[in-house]
């Protein structure tokens, strides 16, 4: 299945299916034959599991760059030691990068390749479940010790290719935090198709068939909002529902202790609380929500780890807080998102009532 993303910047497709890996590489030979080297990045976890399996089936010549798995592959030393790679190996305008891997991979690699000599051509090759959103529509970015993805650039993929035979591997965690972001797609886009997901015991093990189809989902929602703002100044927004204060619980826990998708399925439950306030969203749809993320695994208790006035800091840092205010993406109803300014007293009253209805709901 192709699925078409037609940016203002550069049109391209992302390639979905299962064992089309090589087939799917192969559709980009005019490309990649004018390329003097092919170079992959990926991490550290991922090429212990794959390296032989992704050795046989990528069709040409390859260099590989291993970078430290995770998060921890964002830094300023590995973007630098990345840059000290392609130099050394003489790449040029004309070599052509490969991100092979989760969102952390993508965005480091999207970023080299957006700076490496004013910018070269790159594919992203997912290999999580979160990197359905990730992968695709151009943002790329590393971390700063004073703030995650503060350095960055829209640099969009000449493609995407996404063989979710690559996923079989992924752990429990992964799949859960992956799966809030396919949840955030179906909140701000599609009743039905929610309530198909909330209805499902565990989202956590669909079938192959079922998993690809509700990526697929995922992929034409956020296609479609980046073909409409590329570069965030409208609709975009909606993408960054349940961001805001799930960023603050990921900052505040450490990156990487709550994995960036839990921490969101926690600001998604807090965002729907707002909801209710601006919007129709009534505290019964909540309450239920709230019950499928917990029967899904997903650890509220990290709220618990926090005052409300250690989030603040965090929330303050978001990208989109301005003279004291901060800027949510809430639901008129399901399906429709828009964006609303809080002040800082009203998160702190949402906070609170968030922590009742987890004593309430969660702890018992
Ligand atoms: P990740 O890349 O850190 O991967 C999660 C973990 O799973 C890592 O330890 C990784 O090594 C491992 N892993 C990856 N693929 C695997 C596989 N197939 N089998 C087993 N293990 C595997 O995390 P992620 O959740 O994919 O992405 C999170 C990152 O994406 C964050 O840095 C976030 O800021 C970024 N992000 C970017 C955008 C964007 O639009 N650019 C959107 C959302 C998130
Ligand atoms: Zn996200």
């Amino acid at each position: 299945m192709n699925i078409p993303v037609k940016a203002q910047s550069h049109a391209y497709e992302v390639q979905i299916g299962s064992g089309n890996f090589t087939k799917a590489v192969q559709s980009f030979e005019g490309d990649i034959a004018k390329a003097d080297q092919l170079i992959v990045f990926t991490d550290e976890h991922i090429w212990k599991i794959y390296e032989e399996k992704f050795t046989r089936e990528f069709p040409y010549t390859f260099k590989v760059f291993v970078l430290p798995g995770g998060e921890a592959c964002k830094t300023f030393e590995n973007y630098f030691a990345a840059q000290t790679f392609l130099l050394e190996q003489k790449c040029t305008r004309k070599s052509f990068l490969f991100a092979f891997g989760g969102g952390a991979v993508g965005d480091l690699t999207g970023f080299v390749a957006a700076t490496f000599m004013r910018g070269i051509p790159f594919i992203q090759l997912p290999t999580t479940i979160l990197a359905h959103d990730s992968a695709v529509g151009g943002k790329t970015a590393i971390n700063h010790p004073l703030g995650k993805n503060m350095i960055g650039a829209f640099y969009q993929p000449k493609g995407v290719i996404f063989d979710i035979d690559f996923l079989e591997s992924l752990p429990k965690r992964e799949i859960r935090s992956g799966m809030a972001e396919v949840i955030k797609h179906a909140l701000i886009s599609d009743e039905k198709w929610l309530q198909q997901l909330m209805e499902t015991t565990s989202i956590l093990s669909l079938s192959k068939d079922r998993l690809e189809n509700n990526l697929e989902q995922g992929i034409r929602v956020k296609a479609s909002i980046v073909e409409q703002d590329e570069e965030e100044h409208s609709v975009r927004k909606f993408l960054n529902f349940g961001h805001t204060y799930g960023h603050a619980i990921e900052a505040a826990s450490g990156f990487g202790r709550v994995a960036h998708g839990e921490a969101v399925m926690i600001g998604m439950v807090y965002a729907l609380l707002l909801s209710e306030r601006y919007g129709e969203i009534s505290r019964a749809f909540t309450i239920e929500f709230l019950q499928f993320a917990l029967r899904n695994g997903y650890p509220f208790e990290a709220v618990a780890n926090f005052t409300f006035d250690e989030l603040l800091g965090y929330l303050m840092k978001d990208k989109k807080a301005e003279y004291g205010e901060l800027q949510f993406v809430l639901l008129q109803k399901v399906g429709q998102p828009f964006v609303q300014k809080i002040s800082q007293q009203e998160c702190r009253e949402i906070d609170h009532v968030l922590r009742g209805l987890l004593e309430e709901v969660a702890y018992d």
